[in-house]
């Protein structure tokens, strides 16, 4: 493949972005490749190579990159409306009610920018509401680029994880092993009535694609129940894929107290949202005193193109096909690792999947990849991974430095960190995934 212009592209970058993009995950090395256009399930590169693309955008791309219709014309009708207007609309209620109506824990909802604004709001919202400062948060999650869960170590021993975040945020913020019932309920004895929240995915999908245990969940439900704390479901990346419009929360048939989502609720436009009990979400300002506010919120384009979309995709049974798409995947790449690499792991649930690179690790033995929560009837629960720890013994740099590249050269966009998701979109086809398998043949 030629990559002359990515690379010319890369240089001028060099010089006026920092690491030549502006979002680190993008630093692709040696250079990345700059994206010309996307076309359904596929994106092509400025020199024109198209990749079959599961990254479609990190999430948000539920339909691919060809819009339906009445996506399309929502959006440039808003847009030739005036972008915005800095004063509520009636998209934004729409959408609003979208969600409400949906998701079971949600009655009211605050829209937001992107899915950090909203773990950042919801975070400062259950301190608000309980008057407590700490967090409980799960090792290996990944909550956005905000300064309370930006942490490493382990329990109370937590320190920043960036430069330029002081001490003093790590100290409120508890860091618990996924799964691990027996610690956070130690967590709780001692420090119970200072835990304004426990916030976590309710499936890892920055780490792997790690799923709750049977009954982990419902632990968080009830420490949170006794103790006073607040329960937050971190779904900006399970929401309105996992479990469909219902979200990871309906599938697992748990209410958190509060929901963050970002986003395929947008459309993929820039978006987050914050979603709860109207007697927690109403602590906001203007109806309560805890401070919230942004000038792109709810934007009209976003809200458009949020509503179409979901609505689009309600009507059309989307997420039956791309869970169906995703469970063809997980199947054939079981087959091929058991074939080729039977010590690597296929992870995934819906239409979130990923192949990690667990020899010497977890999992000594390939699983089903079905996201199998079931302790006693499952035959590989103990092979499954189950926490960060486990992932983290995955060999990542086989993953990036060798895996992902021939990939790229077979013509397979997958996200470059061996622990982020990988998606299907309802623009992908069955040739698409059969496609994929082939080159993930050539590539293990
Ligand atoms: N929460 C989760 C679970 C995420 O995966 C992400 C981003 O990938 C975020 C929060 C932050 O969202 P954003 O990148 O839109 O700020």
């Amino acid at each position: 493949m030629n990559h002359e212009r990515s690379r010319e592209l890369y240089d001028r970058a060099l010089s006026v972005a920092p690491g030549g993009v502006n979002s680190s995950v993008r630093a692709i090395q040696p250079y990345p490749f700059f994206v010309e256009k996307g076309d359904g399930g596929h994106v092509i590169d400025a020199d024109g190579n198209r990749y079959l693309d599961f990254v479609m955008g990190y999430g948000p791309l539920l339909l691919g990159h060809d819009l339906p219709e009445q996506v399309q014309s929502a959006i440039q009708q808003r847009a030739a409306e005036g972008p915005m207007y800095g004063a509520p609309t009636e998209v934004e209620v729409e959408l609003a009610e979208f969600v409400a109506r949906h998701v079971p824990s949600v009655e009211m909802v605050r829209f937001v920018n992107s899915g950090t604004e909203a773990t950042v709001s919801a975070v400062r919202l259950a301190r608000g509401y309980t008057g407590r400062d700490k967090i409980v948060i799960m090792q290996g999650s990944y909550h956005g680029a905000q300064e309370s869960t930006l942490v490493e170590g382990e329990g109370t021993h937590t320190s920043p994880s960036s430069p330029g975040i002081p001490e003093s945020f790590a100290e409120h913020t508890i860091t618990v092993p996924f799964n691990d019932e027996e610690y956070v309920e130690a967590v709780f004895e001692e420090h119970g009535d200072e835990i304004a929240a426990v916030l976590t995915e309710p499936i890892l999908g920055n780490h792997g694609i790690v799923h709750p245990v049977e009954g982990y969940h419902d632990t968080l439900r009830d420490l949170c129940d006794d103790y006073g704390s607040l329960l937050i479901f971190d779904e900006v990346i399970t929401g309105f894929r996992v479990g469909g419009p219902q979200c990871a929360q309906g599938k697992f048939g748990i209410e958190p107290d509060v929901t963050t989502f970002g986003k395929i609720v947008g459309g993929g436009f820039p978006v987050g949202a914050i979603g709860g009990r109207s007697e927690i979400i109403e602590q906001f300002t203007p109806a309560g005193e805890v401070f919230q506010s942004g000038t792109f919120s709810g934007h009209p384009v976003t809200m458009a193109a949020g509503l179409e979309t979901l609505r689009y995709a309600a009507e059309n049974d989307v997420w039956a096909q791309v869970n169906d798409l995703g469970a063809q995947m997980r199947e054939g790449l079981t087959d091929i690792v058991a074939n080729r690499a039977p010590e690597y792991t296929v992870v995934g649930s819906d239409s979130m999947f990923k192949v990690i690179f667990t020899r010497d690790g977890a999992s000594g033995e390939n699983h089903c990849g079905s996201g199998c929560r079931q302790r006693e009837s499952c035959p590989s629960y103990d092979a499954c991974p189950k926490n960060g720890a486990d992932v983290d013994r995955a060999e990542t740099e086989r993953w990036e430095r060798l895996f992902w590249p021939a990939m790229k050269e077979e013509g397979v966009f997958l996200t470059p960190n061996q622990f982020e998701s990988q998606f299907v979109s309802a623009a992908h086809t069955e040739e698409d995934i059969e496609e994929a398998l082939e080159a993930y043949k050539e590539a293990l």
